[in-house]
């Protein structure tokens, strides 16, 4: 009886190994692995560069010749509202390029916010090749447009 049990419970296990569902669970495993290393290896890379003397030296210098003056909206606000942003993002640029100091413009923490937001979706969307030719007059329009809708006095009705 004990032996037919464990054969019947070795049968199903067998049946399971084969059927879709287990190969979708081992494959939903592996995406969280990736997932794991994303948000952690990769966000210890990011730390190290923005923490390196080189990095908060270009970040210092960009604000100050853009005058602490948002490029987008064009409002002034002290150093610590204001962000160095790459202009195309860092992380889709080789090493060398993400200190170029041309891809750099400075952004209040507003336009910086929907920038972001901006990002994302473009990325999720697959248009990486538009993010990477986008300019800073691209974006400003962008920015902006996004930002006037959420401003814009409700309608009338
Ligand atoms: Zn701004």
């Amino acid at each position: 009886m004990r032996q037919a049990e464990y054969q019947h419970v070795k049968a199903e296990r067998q049946k399971m190994k084969n059927s879709s569902l287990y190969n979708e669970l081992i494959a939903n495993r592996t995406r969280g692995k990736q997932r794991h290393y994303n948000l952690t290896r990769r966000d210890a890379e990011s730390i190290r560069f923005y923490r390196s003397g080189q990095w908060k030296q270009i970040r210092d210098y960009r604000i100050a010749y853009d005058q602490y003056t948002c490029q987008c909206c064009g409002n002034n606000y002290q150093a610590n509202r204001l962000t160095a942003d790459h202009v195309v993002m860092r992380k889709l640029l080789p090493s060398k390029q993400q200190l170029d100091w041309h891809n750099l413009w400075t952004l209040c923490n507003r336009c910086n916010a929907v920038k972001q937001q901006l990002e994302i979706k473009f990325q999720k969307e697959g248009k990486v090749n538009q993010l990477k030719n986008m300019s800073k007059s691209d974006w400003k329009k962008l920015i902006l447009e996004k930002e006037n809708i959420k401003n814009a006095p409700a309608p009338f009705v």
